[in-house]
């Protein structure tokens, strides 16, 4: 089992990868980066590059992890593109229902989709559902999320390229943020970022904040963990307001925080 390097989830899952890209949060898919970095080193698993595509034979790898851990499913995709097979969906969700002692993150933007088959998926409460949202153009999105019988029901607002100022929180359990990386990354504003954060405290939601993404968008250039040695380094630092800020969903059981 490989240990993520995202702050949020201890592993990732990947029973299926490839994806197309669906809004403006995907302009630099990090997923599309890698897929194509694997494809080139001769990985099996990535020889179609980001085509989609399913593998049976990932789906026994949870049986086989013996601590419980927290897993970030399709990290290199997203579970709910239409041309991955319902049939395929549901064997995931029976994989997860079968190992409890696993939580396990699945984030989409396909929430349409993820709305019209929540009824027919069997969600325990080891499921953690998030929706991406990374600007006003998207935040339909949560609508469709809380209307899953998720046990916890999250937000990643990653990369944040906008404000949210209409954000809903009503019946979410947990808000990510973070800033783009890359060369090319877009920028993110401190304004964005507050707002969310005191909509968060309004409403008793567990907030996390991930990375500015970039130095040079991180309104605090001392922010100590720029520094690639510091314990909590993360890309353009992760303080907020002199603070990080990592909390994590309160129901949640045997996370990363506690
Ligand atoms: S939905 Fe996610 S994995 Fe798919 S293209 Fe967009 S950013 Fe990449």
């Amino acid at each position: 089992m490989a240990k993520s390097n995202i702050e949020w989830t201890e592993t990732t899952w990947n029973p299926t990868t490839g994806c197309t890209k669906i809004s403006t949060g995907c302009l630099y898919c990090y997923a599309e980066t890698m897929s194509k970095r694997l494809k080139a080193m001769g990985m099996d698993k990535y020889k179609d590059g980001f085509k989609i595509a399913v593998h049976y034979n990932a789906l026994n790898e949870p049986y086989k992890w013996k601590k419980p851990t927290v897993v970030f499913v399709d990290s290199m995709s997203d579970l709910f593109h239409n041309d991955i097979p319902f049939e395929f969906i549901k064997s995931v969700f029976e994989v997860m229902n079968n190992t409890p002692q696993h939580t396990y993150q699945v984030l989409t933007k396909r929430s349409e989709r993820l709305m019209q088959i929540a009824p027919l998926l069997n969600w325990t409460s080891n499921i953690w559902m998030g929706v991406s949202v990374e600007n006003e153009h998207v935040a339909e999105r949560i609508t469709h999320l809380v209307k899953t019988p998720a046990f916890i029901k999250f937000i990643s607002c990653e990369p944040l390229i906008g404000p949210l100022y209409s954000l809903q929180l009503d019946l979410i359990d947990w808000v990510i943020v973070g800033g783009e990386s890359g060369h090319k990354a877009r920028e993110i504003k401190q304004e964005w970022i507050d707002y969310i954060y005191n909509k968060c405290q309004t409403h008793n939601v567990p907030f996390f904040f991930k990375q500015w993404g970039k130095k040079m968008h991180n309104m605090n250039m001392n922010d100590p963990t720029m520094l690639k040695g510091h314990k909590q380094y993360a890309k353009g630092g992760c303080e907020l307001n002199g603070q990080i800020i990592q909390e994590m969903p309160r129901s949640a059981y045997k996370t990363k925080a506690n």
